[in-house]
């Protein structure tokens, strides 16, 4: 994959049009893992708009994110950030060639009080 095809890729993964972000820095601002975030909730937008996407697949923030959602509900602007993390995070385990849970994989019972439908939607996901 050409890193065009990344790039494109990627964006396809956020769902969200990072061209309407205007760097006004409100997601970072009400993220609660700011402060473990090597590159914060803005910056994943403006990274991915300007193509500049080494640096994200290398960052440790991806990892420390919570999946809150607080900088999704706080942009005025309708941009997603966390898809973008998210869309990062999809991207590095399929490079690292983790995209896929077999089903033999999963055992019986994971545990009594994880609903079926997170199982499924996970197994789904990540075997896109
Ligand atoms: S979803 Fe992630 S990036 Fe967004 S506010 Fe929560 S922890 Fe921060
Ligand atoms: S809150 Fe929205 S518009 Fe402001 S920097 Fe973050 S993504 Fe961009």
């Amino acid at each position: 994959m050409t890193k065009e095809e990344r790039i494109d890729n990627m964006l396809k993964l956020s769902g969200t049009d990072v061209r309407k972000c205007m760097k006004c820095g409100k997601c970072s601002g009400r993220c609660p893992a700011y402060k473990d975030m090597d590159i914060k909730p803005h910056q994943f937008v403006s990274l991915l708009g300007k193509g500049k996407i080494e640096v994200l697949l290398e960052c440790n923030a991806i990892w420390n994110c919570l999946s809150c959602m607080a900088c999704v509900e706080r942009c005025p602007r309708g941009v997603a950030p966390a898809n973008v993390v998210e869309a990062v995070r999809e991207t590095v385990i399929r490079m690292q060639g983790n995209n896929g849970i077999k089903a033999e994989d999963i055992p019986p019972i994971v545990d009594e009080l994880i609903p079926q439908q997170l199982l499924v939607s996970a197994y789904r996901k990540y075997n896109r």
